[in-house]
C-alpha cells in the first residue's frame, strides 16, 4: 500500500519560509534532528517508566553518520518512533500549521533559537538538504514507513523494512551545502549545540591502544560527543574543587584557570541551573567578555547573552541553563520580561554575596586575587547602581605601598591629615606612578597617602566614587602644589617673596622656549624640593582636550 497526499499548507512551498527566516545561521539543522531524537527517546523512557512500554529499551544512543558517496547525513535514534497515522499528523500537519503562524506573528525578530518552539525544528532539514527521508517504527506494534519529500509541498508515505524501533532522519545533502558533509564540520557542529544533551550522541571512532599478552591492539570505540549529565545539573555537594576547575578547562582549553566559582542552583520563582566562573582578568578586558553560554534544557541556544546577563557579569565565564528565557521573542520583550529581569538580579546577587563571602572568610585570598577581582568590581560599580551600593563593602583600595583598605579602612587611616573639619576625606592617587613620582614623593613628604589608581577602569571608576560617594574628594597628586592638595582653613605661607617668584617663573620660560606659559610657583617650607611648578588644571584638561 502506497500514500501519496498534498501538505496542507497555504505557503506554497516551504523553502521561502525556511530560507527567509532560518538563513542566518545553516548549523542549527543538526541541533534541531538530534532533538527530536532526544525527545523520541526520553518519551520511550518515560513511558517505560510508568509501564507504558514493556520492551527491552536496549541501547538508546543516537547515532549520527555520513555518508559520502550517497551524499547523505543520517540521524539514527531508538525512541518512540511514529506510525504511519502519526508521522501524518506530527510531520504533515503540526510543522506547516507552526510555520504559518510563525511567520505571521514574528517579522523581524533573531530566529536562531527559537525554531523549535514553532514545531519547525524538523524542517529546518530542507536548509541544507534537497530530499529527505524519515524511516520510522514506532514502539507500538505497527509496520514502519519511510515518509520522503523533496522540499516542495508533495510528499509521499509508502511501507519500510525497517525492523528496529525509532527513526532514521536521512538527509540528501544539497549541493550548496557539502560542507556539511565533512567529519570535521559535523563534529564542531555536534559539540558546539549537543554536547550537554541528555542522551548519548556518537559520532564516529576513537581509537584506543589495549595490552593482550604482550601484543598491544589498537581498538576501535564508539565516540560519544556529549557528557549526559553535565557538571552544572548535578548536586554541588557531591562536586569537588577539581571537578569545578575540569569542567573549566573544558569549556575554555586555552584559558588560565578561574579564580573561583558560583555553582547556580534555583528552581523557584524560576527555574536556572549553571555554573559561573571569574576569570583570571587581564588588563584587556573585551577579551573576556561574551564567554557565557546559555541552554536550554541541556541544548545549546546562543553565547550571546547580553539581555539576560546584566553588563559587567559578561566578563564571567560558564553556562547558564534556563528553560523560563523566552527564546521565541524579540529583543526588547526579552529585556522586559520579568523572569529575565529576576535571573538577571539573581545572578548579580549571588556573584556579590560570593564576593562579600571570600572576603569576610578569607581576606587573604580575596586580596592576592585582588588585581583580577578588582577589575572586574570596579567595573560593576561602575555600570550597575545596584552592585556599587553592595559592593563598597568590600572595594579595596590600594596605595602606593601596596596596601590594601576598604573604604571606611581608608577614611580611618587618613583621617588625621585628609579630612577636614566638615569629614570632607581628600583622596589623593596617582595614575602613574612612574611618572608621577617627583610628586608622589613630595605629597608623602607632606604626610599624605597617595593611592595607586593606575588600572584600565580607574578613570571610570574615579569619576564614579568621586560623584557617588558623599565627602570624598578625589585629587590627582600632580593636580596642584602639594600643600593645596588638601583644602585646608589655614593659609599656606610661601618663602618666596614676588620678586623671587618672577625670577624662577623666567629661567624656566626660558628653559622650555615659551614665554606664553602660564605659570604657579610656590615654595615648599621643609621640603626636599625647593620649588614645584604646576600647570592649573583646567590647563591641562584644556590640552588634553586639544590632544584628541
Ligand atoms: P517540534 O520538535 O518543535 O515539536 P518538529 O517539526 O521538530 O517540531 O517535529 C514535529 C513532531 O514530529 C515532533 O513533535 C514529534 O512528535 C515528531 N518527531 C520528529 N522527530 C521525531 C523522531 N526522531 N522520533 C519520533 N518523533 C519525531
Amino acid at each position: 500500500m502506497s500514500v501519496k497526499g498534498s501538505i496542507s499548507v497555504n505557503t506554497e512551498n516551504i523553502f521561502p519560509i525556511i530560507k527567509k527566516f532560518l538563513y542566518s545561521d545553516h548549523d542549527i539543522f543538526l541541533r534541531e534532528l538530534v532533538a527530536n531524537a532526544t525527545d523520541a527517546t526520553q518519551k520511550l523512557q518515560k513511558l517505560a517508566g510508568i509501564g507504558e512500554f514493556k520492551g527491552e529499551l536496549g541501547d538508546l544512543s543516537i547515532r549520527i553518520s555520513l555518508d559520502k558517496e550517497k551524499k547523505t547525513l543520517t540521524i539514527s535514534d531508538s525512541g518512540v518512533g511514529m506510525t504511519e497515522e502519526e508521522v501524518q499528523k506530527y510531520i504533515n500537519q503540526v510543522a506547516f500549521s507552526g510555520a504559518t503562524e510563525f511567520v505571521e506573528k514574528f517579522k523581524d525578530i533573531d530566529t536562531t533559537s527559537i525554531i523549535g518552539k514553532f514545531g519547525l525544528g524538523f524542517y529546518s532539514a530542507f536548509m541544507v538538504a534537497e530530499k529527505v527521508e524519515i524511516v520510522t517504527k514506532s514502539y507500538k506494534d505497527e509496520p514502519a514507513v519511510v515518509w520522503s519529500c523533496d522540499g516542495s509541498t508533495e510528499f509521499s508515505i509508502e511501507p519500510a523494512d525497517k525492523t528496529t524501533r525509532g527513526t532514521d532522519i536521512v538527509l540528501y545533502i544539497n549541493a550548496d551545502s557539502e560542507e556539511f558533509l565533512e567529519d570535521f564540520r559535523i563534529g564542531n557542529i555536534l559539540k558546539r549545540y549537543c554536547r550537554f544533551m541528555p542522551v548519548s550522541i556518537i559520532f564516529g571512532k576513537d581509537s584506543e591502544k589495549v595490552k593482550e599478552g604482550e601484543e598491544e591492539k589498537t581498538i576501535e570505540k564508539d565516540h560519544v560527543v556529549n557528557a549526559v549529565q553535565p557538571l552544572y545539573a548535578r548536586d554541588p555537594q557531591t562536586l569537588k574543587d577539581e571537578d569545578y576547575l575540569n569542567f573549566y578547562r573544558e569549556l575554555y582549553p586555552m584559558a588560565e584557570d578561574p579564580l573561583f566559582w558560583i555553582h547556580l542552583n534555583v528552581d523557584y520563582p524560576f527555574n536556572l541551573t549553571g555554573i559561573l566562573y571569574f576569570p583570571k582578568v587581564k588588563n584587556d578586558i573585551t577579551l573576556h567578555k561574551d564567554k557565557i553560554q546559555l541552554f536550554s534544557r541541556q541544548v545549546f541556544i546562543t553565547d550571546n547573552v547580553e539581555d539576560i546577563v546584566p553588563e559587567f557579569l559578561r566578563l564571567m565565564h560558564g553556562v547558564i541553563d534556563s528553560p523560563d528565557i523566552p527564546l521565541n521573542v524579540s529583543r526588547s520583550y526579552l529585556q522586559s520580561d520579568s523572569n529575565v529581569k529576576k535571573i538577571s538580579n539573581y545572578i548579580t546577587r549571588k556573584v556579590s554575596d560570593r564576593l562579600d563571602e571570600l572576603f569576610k572568610t578569607d581576606r587573604k585570598t580575596f586580596e592576592e586575587k585582588w588585581e583580577s577581582i578588582g577589575l572586574f568590581i570596579k567595573y560593576g560599580m561602575v555600570s550597575d547602581e545596584k552592585f556599587f551600593e553592595k559592593a563598597q563593602k568590600y572595594c579595596l583600595y590600594k596605595n602606593i605601598e601596596g596596601a590594601l583598605f576598604t573604604l571606611d579602612e581608608y577614611k580611618e587611616k587618613i583621617q588625621l591629615n585628609q579630612v577636614d573639619k566638615d569629614g570632607n576625606s581628600t583622596f589623593i592617587y596617582t595614575s602613574k606612578p612612574d611618572e608621577q613620582n617627583m610628586f608622589i614623593r613630595a605629597a608623602k613628604n607632606r604626610g599624605f597617602d597617595v593611592l595607586q589608581m593606575d588600572s584600565i577602569i580607574d578613570n571610570h571608576f574615579i569619576s564614579n566614587v568621586e560623584y557617588k560617594l558623599e565627602k570624598v574628594r578625589m585629587k590627582r597628586v600632580d593636580a596642584d602644589t602639594v600643600d593645596k592638595l588638601v583644602e585646608k582653613d589655614e593659609k599656606v605661607e610661601t618663602i618666596l617673596t614676588d620678586d623671587q617668584k618672577t625670577k624662577v617663573s623666567e629661567i624656566f620660560k626660558k628653559a622650555v622656549k615659551n614665554e606664553q606659559l602660564d605659570l604657579e610657583i610656590t615654595a615648599l617650607s621643609g621640603d626636599e624640593l625647593p620649588v614645584m611648578i604646576v600647570r592649573p588644571e583646567f590647563m591641562r584638561r584644556m590640552q588634553e582636550m586639544a590632544e584628541l
